[in-house]
């Protein structure tokens, strides 16, 4: 009889345990990690996460999930949610190697969260956030403060100079900055557009759109430095020499990607 009680009662245990699991957020589910990334990558723009969503400072609620099944990867481009941004894991530290067919890490942009971050510049509430950043060899660049977007782009701006004289070339002069408009083709907004992408030095850039025929696919080309690319990432940016669609003289301030590897 005892033993039976013991059982009995070991179930109920065991029960109310996993009810327990199944209804608090657990620290480590995907969706928890995305929010936290978010959390840690934009302090002052998210105020809270859980399993389903992010909360932003405004208010406003953003979940992880739209819903959608099996969305294309022309789906995600378009119209990608805050999963979506972190569908492919951007391959920090390794070195310049042919990306996959339709590997894009960082080219989904969730608009709804950029806009809250750095604002619409359609609605003209990105330029009053631009500022001037000192980058190399005595020219300076407009960047956005939101995030401290400009004082990331000024520790790699240090750090770049450091390098020597051999690389400036191709970080003078740097092909443009903040830029509002929709990318090429479709209809969604690049970091250009938040003033939160910088383009270095286009002679030594290499852009996928550039190339002519593209019947065989596309094929993949770099010039940029490894050195370069690495102050860059060390400095929550990613660089767009690691995408399938590559852009070598592109890069991007994207913090979370960095927290998402580290967490
Ligand atoms: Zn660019």
């Amino acid at each position: 009889m005892k033993r039976i009680v013991f059982l009995i009662s070991g179930i109920v245990f065991a029960a109310a345990l996993l009810a327990q699991t199944m209804v608090h957020s657990q620290p480590n589910s995907p969706t928890n990690k995305i929010g936290r990334s978010l959390k840690a990558a934009y302090p002052k723009y998210v105020s809270a996460y859980d399993d389903a969503s992010i909360t932003l400072n405004n208010g406003q609620k953003l979940n992880y999930s739209d819903d959608i099944a099996n969305k294309t990867h022309e789906a995600r481009l378009e119209s990608p949610d805050l999963d979506d941004m972190f569908w492919q894991t951007y391959p920090f530290g390794v070195g310049a190697t042919v990306p996959a067919t339709d590997f894009d890490p960082g080219r989904y942009r969730n608009s709804p969260f950029f806009d809250a971050v750095y604002g619409n510049c359609f609605n003209g509430a990105v330029d009053n956030k631009m500022v001037s950043v000192r980058w190399v060899n005595g020219a300076n660049v407009r960047f956005t403060s939101a995030n401290g977007a400009n004082i990331a782009l000024e520790r790699v701006a240090r750090e770049l100079e450091r390098l020597g004289p051999s690389f400036v070339r191709y970080l003078v002069p740097t092909s443009g900055t903040y830029n509002c408009r929709v990318i090429a083709g479709t209809n969604t907004r690049s970091m250009h557009a938040y003033g939160a992408a910088i383009d270095l030095n286009s002679s030594y850039g290499e852009y996928w759109r550039w190339q002519k025929d593209k019947s065989k696919g596309i094929r993949y080309n770099n010039r940029m430095p490894m050195e370069i690319v690495r102050i860059f990432e060390n400095n929550g940016f990613i660089w767009g020499g690691r995408w399938y669609h590559y852009d070598t003289f592109h890069f991007e301030y994207r913090p979370e990607f960095r927290e998402y590897a580290g967490n």
